[in-house]
C-alpha cells in the first residue's frame, strides 16, 4: 500500500510519501535509543507535566486535528472531535495514575528471609507501535500515554492512510515538551516492520490491526524473544433476550453497528436474538439502521461517512454477495450509491448460515447479520462459534441470565444493556485471535514494563 492520504469521500489523492530508508530507520532508531538512557531516569512529575500539556494541546487544537481525521478515512468530523478529546481524557489519566500504578509492591519479607523485598515495575526501553487507521489518534495514544509514562520510548509504524496524523503526533509530542526522540513517527511500509522489529534496540511491540498482521508480528516477535500487546479484529455479539428493552437495545445495535462507518473492531457484528422478540427487534433494527443518513462527513447531521479504502469497501461487497448469493436476506441497504468516495450504506441481512463467509468472518462496514436462537444456552453457543473473542453484549433484566452470559460468553469484555466501549479505568483486549495482552488501566502501563524483584538481606 502506498503511503498516501487519499480523501475516502472523493477518491482523490491528497498527499503521498516516500517510505524512510534504512539509513533514516537507523537514524530514528539510533535517536530513540539515546533517548532512552536518558528519559528513562526523567520522574513521574516530569513526565506528567509533558503529558497534562500533551491533552492541553489536543483540546486546543480539535479543530485542525479533527478534519485531518476526516479528510484521511473519513470518519466524520463529530466522531473525529470526540476522539481527539477522548486521546486528551487518556492523556490526563495516565499523567494522574501512573505513579501510583507502578508503584513498588512490598512483599512478606520475613516469608523469603530477607530484611525488605519488594517488586518494582521498570520501564523496558524502545517500544514499536503498529497501528490502524480507524481510530488513528485514539489507538496511538491508549498505547502513547501508558507507555510513555512508564518511562519507555515509542516508535510509531502507522497505517499508510493515515501518514499526515502520524506525524502530526509526533510532532504533538514534540511539542509537549517531551525530550527529542521520546515518541517518533516511522513512515515505513508494512513490509519494513520485520527489520524495526528484529532491530536489539527495539525491545518490544504493540501491534492493533487484523489477526493475519498480528500473527505475522507476533511471530517475529516471537523468534526475537520479544514481548507483545495484540489487539486484533473482532465480530462482537449483540445478544438480545426476551426482557430486553428492544427499543434502547434496538437504537444502541445501530449506534454501535455504525459507529466509525462500520469501521470498528468493537461493533457489535453478529446481532443473536431470542426468537421470542426476533421480529419485533427486527423492525426495529431495520427502521433505526435504514434511518441513518450516510453521506458527506464534513456536513453536520451525518451519521455514517464513507468506508476508509476502496478496497475496504469491496470486501464488505464480497461478503454481503456471497451471502446472498447462499440464501440470505437483505431488510435494508446492500447497495452502494453511485458517484464517487467509497460509500456503503446500513445494511441487514437475515437467514445467515454457517456457510456464508460472514458467519465467520469479520465484516469491516455497516453491515449486520441477524440471527434466531431458542434459548440463551444456544445464544451463548452462537456468540462463542466464532474464531474472535473481543468484545460481547447482552441485553436482559434478568440477573441469572446477564450472570450467565457474562460467565459463559469467551470474549474480553462483556457490557450488559449499553454498547462495548473502551475506557482508560477498564482494561480493554481480547482473547482467541482478537489478541492478547490488554491495554489501558493499570494492566495496560504494566505491559511494557519489567516487574523486578528486589530482595534485600540481612
Ligand atoms: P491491518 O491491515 O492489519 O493494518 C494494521 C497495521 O498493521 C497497519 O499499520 C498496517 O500497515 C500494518 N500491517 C499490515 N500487515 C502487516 C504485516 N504483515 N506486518 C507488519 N505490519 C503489518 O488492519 P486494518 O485492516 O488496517 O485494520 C482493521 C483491523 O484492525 C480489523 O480487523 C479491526 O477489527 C482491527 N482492530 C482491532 C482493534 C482492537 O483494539 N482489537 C482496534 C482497531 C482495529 P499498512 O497500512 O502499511 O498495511
Amino acid at each position: 500500500m502506498p503511503i498516501a492520504t487519499i480523501n475516502p469521500a472523493t477518491g482523490e489523492t491528497l498527499a503521498t510519501f516516500e517510505p524512510l530508508t534504512p539509513e533514516e530507520v537507523d537514524d530514528r532508531l539510533a535517536r530513540a535509543a539515546a533517548t532512552f538512557a536518558t528519559y528513562r531516569k526523567t520522574s513521574f512529575a516530569e513526565r506528567a507535566g509533558w503529558m497534562r500539556t500533551l491533552a492541553d494541546l489536543l483540546d486546543a487544537e480539535v479543530d485542525d486535528l479533527a478534519p485531518l481525521l476526516t479528510t484521511e478515512m473519513g470518519k466524520t468530523l463529530a466522531a473525529a472531535a470526540a476522539e481527539v478529546h477522548k486521546c486528551a481524557t487518556g492523556c490526563r489519566f495516565y499523567a494522574e495514575h501512573a505513579e501510583q500504578m507502578l508503584a513498588d509492591e512490598e512483599a512478606d519479607a520475613e516469608a523469603v528471609q530477607a530484611t525488605k523485598a519488594y517488586a518494582t515495575y521498570q520501564p523496558l526501553g524502545v517500544v514499536l507501535a503498529v497501528m490502524p487507521w480507524n481510530f488513528p489518534l485514539w489507538q496511538v495514544f491508549r498505547f502513547l500515554a501508558p507507555a510513555l509514562m512508564a518511562g519507555n520510548v515509542g516508535v510509531l509504524k502507522h497505517a499508510s492512510n493515515v501518514p499526515q496524523t502520524a506525524l502530526r503526533i509526533e510532532d504533538l509530542v514534540g511539542r509537549a515538551g517531551f525530550p527529542e526522540g521520546t515518541f517518533q513517527t516511522l513512515l515505513i511500509e508494512s513490509k519494513q516492520v520485520e527489520t524495526v522489529l528484529r532491530d536489539p534496540r527495539v525491545v518490544a511491540a504493540t501491534l492493533t490491526g487484523s489477526a493475519p498482521a498480528g500473527q505475522s508480528v507476533a511471530s517475529i516477535a516471537g523468534d526475537e524473544i520479544k514481548p507483545t500487546v495484540l489487539e486484533l479484529g473482532g465480530s462482537d455479539p449483540f445478544v438480545v433476550l426476551p426482557s430486553a428493552d428492544l427499543e434502547r437495545a434496538a437504537k444502541v445495535a445501530t449506534t454501535s453497528r455504525c459507529q466509525n462507518n462500520g469501521q470498528s473492531c468493537i461493533s457489535a457484528k453478529r446481532f443473536i436474538v431470542h426468537e421470542a422478540v426476533a421480529d419485533e427487534f427486527l423492525d426495529r433494527f431495520v427502521a433505526e439502521m435504514s434511518a441513518l443518513t450516510v453521506g458527506d462527513p464534513t456536513a453536520a447531521g451525518t451519521d455514517v461517512g464513507p468506508l476508509a479504502t476502496e478496497h475496504g469497501r469491496a470486501d464488505v461487497e464480497e461478503l454481503v454477495a456471497d451471502a446472498v448469493a447462499k440464501g440470505a436476506v437483505i431488510r435494508c441497504g446492500g447497495q452502494r450509491p453511485d458517484g464517487p468516495g467509497w460509500y456503503y450504506p446500513p445494511t441487514v441481512l437475515s437467514g445467515i448460515t454457517p456457510d456464508m463467509r460472514m458467519y465467520g468472518e469479520e465484516v469491516f462496514g455497516p453491515v449486520a447479520q441477524v440471527h434466531r436462537v431458542p434459548s440463551i444456552d444456544e445464544a451463548i453457543e452462537l456468540s462463542n462459534a466464532t474464531e474472535f473473542g473481543l468484545g460481547s453484549n447482552v441485553w436482559t433484566e434478568d440477573e441469572a441470565e446477564s450472570r450467565q452470559f457474562i460467565d459463559g460468553v469467551a470474549a474480553g469484555s462483556v457490557f450488559v444493556n449499553g454498547m462495548v466501549t473502551s475506557f482508560p479505568e477498564l482494561p480493554f483486549g481480547g482473547v482467541k485471535h482478537s489478541g492478547c495482552g490488554r491495554e489501558l488501566s493499570a494492566h495496560g502501563i504494566r505491559a511494557f514494563c519489567n516487574v523486578k524483584s528486589v530482595w534485600i538481606g540481612p
